[in-house]
């Protein structure tokens, strides 16, 4: 007897605008063969003015989530039912999981780089420098925070950013956080236990510097950058030289991927088939 097929696989999908130019659904995809689930990712270029209809339309469609990318993330928050706990906190959300019949929007950014950063240190109690103050460092600094972090210290250029984030740290996480005005090269301090770069300084370019006074990086610190392409920046090359052990981007990438797969499957996806998959979208060596 032949076995009756089914056609209609689970939906996911992303949508942002800039479309054409974000590699995560080779890497979701990649984790659905791999596992042999019959789903689909369909990455979708929306515009502003088209949000809401888009969202209206995943309903109607049944998808069982989606990511969300610029510029989208915050203005996606009206359309949903609900937000998770670091979304709420940091008012930004990347990734919407249906649960039951209602979108609950999360925001898997700094979820995907503490589990990075939990395969070398428990940042419990740690002393953490982040640069930047931008979305990446938002969600970084938030999920630091309630991973119970000791205390963090947010270098950035304009004071702005840098007081918006120090609000939401200090008001919505009671966190031992304070800021440094970013001028000349910053030295880490002695007794720091994490440095992060969460700005864009390294995207697209190997050679581009942190502006931080490399010998005040010490061997036992632990150095995560945020960028993806190239994986291995300046900063962390510097870091290794010094004895420090590092993070990359892609990293980042790939764990906030494995979070979405298992929020809308339910299944633990393979990161390695899915860091493969991404590098070579990317068209960056697999080990950076
Ligand atoms: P934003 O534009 O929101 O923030 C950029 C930050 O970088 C700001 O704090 C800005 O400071 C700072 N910055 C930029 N250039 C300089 C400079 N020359 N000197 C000092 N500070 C500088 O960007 P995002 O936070 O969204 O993204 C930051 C980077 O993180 C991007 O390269 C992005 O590709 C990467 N990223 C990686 C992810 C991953 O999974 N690996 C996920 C998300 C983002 P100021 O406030 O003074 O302007």
């Amino acid at each position: 007897m032949p076995s009756k097929r089914d056609f209609l696989p689970q939906l996911v999908g992303c949508l942002s605008t800039g479309a054409a130019g974000n590699p995560t659904v080779e890497m979701i995809e990649a984790a659905f063969r791999h596992h042999d689930l019959h789903w689909r990712y369909i990455n979708t270029e929306v515009l502003p003015k088209g949000l809401g209809d888009a969202v209206r339309g995943l309903r109607a469609m049944d998808y069982r989530g989606f990511n969300c990318s610029l510029p989208h993330k915050v203005t996606v928050i009206p359309h949903l039912d609900g937000l998770g706990q670091s979304a709420e906190v940091m008012g930004a959300v990347n990734c919407v999981v249906r649960r039951g019949d209602q979108f609950i929007g999360e925001n898997t950014d700094g979820k995907g780089f503490l589990r990075s950063l939990q395969s070398l240190v428990d940042p419990r109690g740690k002393r953490v420098v982040v640069y930047g103050a931008g979305g990446a460092a938002r969600a970084i600094a938030v999920e630091l925070g309630l991973a119970g972090v000791g205390q963090l210290t947010v270098v950035n250029r304009s004071a702005e950013r840098g007081e918006a984030l120090l609000k939401i740290l200090r008001e919505r996480l009671q966190l031992n956080a304070s800021l440094v005005r970013w001028e000349g090269d910053h030295a880490i301090p002695a007794d720091t236990d994490v440095v992060i770069n969460s700005t864009s300084i390294g995207l697209y370019d190997a050679e581009a510097r942190v502006p931080l006074a490399v010998d005040s990086l010490r061997p036992g610190m632990v150095v995560a950058d945020v960028i993806f392409s190239p994986p291995q920046t300046r900063l962390l090359r510097d870091a290794r030289a010094r004895g420090c052990r590092t993070l990359d981007g892609l990293g980042m990438i790939v764990n906030q991927g494995v979070i979405g797969v298992q929020y809308w499957t339910g299944i633990e996806p393979d990161a390695r088939v899915m860091r493969v998959a991404v590098a070579e979208a990317l068209g960056v060596p697999v080990e950076g």
